[in-house]
């Protein structure tokens, strides 16, 4: 990372403290200069309230990073493309899924780089798990994907409004490392989704996928859960099992825990965006987006309890 990029963040909410600012400071191939956020400002750097203000008094700027919320990525990120800036996308990438192909097509145009970042795929089993998988037979795929909304949303209302994917929010995170490390693409059949009677989006959801081979593949993703979060997927293979849990932190194959190296997911991510910025490249998978969108065409929608914070 020989080229130091100057990068804005927006959208300075629990996600951009907890990850983006730590990440940035830690590497050498970003500055942050400047962050654009309504209600929050970043020591040490120049401070806007929108992105339109930041563009508008920062030319020199290379790059941006998104961490508002999806409802308002597309208008954001329409924004500093127009501005030439290089473009990099919180999770989801989008509201809807067309929105992220028109950005994808605008970045083309504009000659500059977009990067719809999936952090999880860079957690440390998922690539040790892709290549041990390739070449494996798989009998069945389990995913479960269950955290307590209350400790990990706080008073995050734009969750439980339209375009804020009420549990797939967490759940697209198992729906990025499917699509990533099984051999084959899943296609959804099935899906249940439990609705609380007073909000928008579910705040549980089953889903039944096949892969391209009718191997069944099961989801269920569940906000209502303990105090211990569950986010595992297993893998069941004529060779053994494949356990990959804590999101992505340990792996074990066939009851053996498998070494692997350490929590970085955003580091991995900014290097590799510094990457594709210095190549003239591209990152767009919308492919767990369009598994959410297919569960909202699909799904069944049932009423449950209304959801109190
Ligand atoms: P958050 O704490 O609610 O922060 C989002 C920020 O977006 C808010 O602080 C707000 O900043 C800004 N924002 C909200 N509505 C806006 C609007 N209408 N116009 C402009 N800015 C607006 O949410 P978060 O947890 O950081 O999540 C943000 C994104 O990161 C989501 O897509 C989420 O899926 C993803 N993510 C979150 C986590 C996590 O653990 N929380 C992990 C990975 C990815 P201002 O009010 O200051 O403008």
């Amino acid at each position: 990372m020989n080229t130091k990029l100057s990068i804005g963040i927006v959208g300075v909410g629990k996600i951009a403290r907890d990850q983006h600012l730590p990440a940035i400071a830690a590497l050498d191939g970003f500055e942050l200069v400047a962050s654009a956020s309504r209600n929050a400002q970043v020591d040490g750097v120049r401070n806007y309230k929108t992105i339109e203000e930041m563009l508008a008094a920062e030319p020199q700027l290379d790059a941006v990073s998104l961490c508002a919320t999806p409802q308002v990525r597309f208008d954001q990120a329409r924004a500093a493309l127009a501005a030439g800036k290089h473009v990099m996308l919180e999770k989801p990438p989008g509201a809807s899924v067309h929105e992220v192909d028109v950005l994808r097509s605008m970045a083309r145009a504009a000659g500059r780089t977009l990067f719809a970042t999936w952090h999880s795929r860079y957690a440390p089993a998922v690539e040790t798990a892709r290549e041990w998988l390739a070449s494996r037979t798989l009998q069945e795929v389990q995913v479960r994907w269950k955290e307590d909304v209350r400790r990990w949303h706080p008073g995050q209302a734009w969750i439980w409004t339209p375009g804020g994917l009420g549990v797939f929010d967490p759940g697209i995170n198992a729906l990025s490392i499917i699509t990533h490390m099984l051999p084959r693409e899943v296609v959804l059949r099935e899906a249940t989704l439990s609705v609380p009677a007073n909000v928008q989006t579910p705040i549980a959801a089953n889903l039944d996928f096949v892969d391209e081979a009718g191997v069944p593949v099961r989801a269920e993703f569940d906000w209502r859960h303990g105090p211990v979060e569950q986010w595992e997927i297993v893998v069941r293979t004529s060779d053994g099992e494949l356990h990959l849990s804590e999101g992505g932190k340990k792996l074990a194959i066939a009851g053996k825990p498998v070494e692997i190296g350490p929590e970085r997911e955003y580091p991995s991510l900014y290097e590799r965006f510094h990457w594709l910025i210095t190549h003239g490249e591209h990152d767009v998978d919308v492919r767990p987006l369009r598994l959410v969108a297919d569960a909202f065409l699909l799904g069944r929608r049932h009423e449950v309890e209304p959801f109190h914070d």
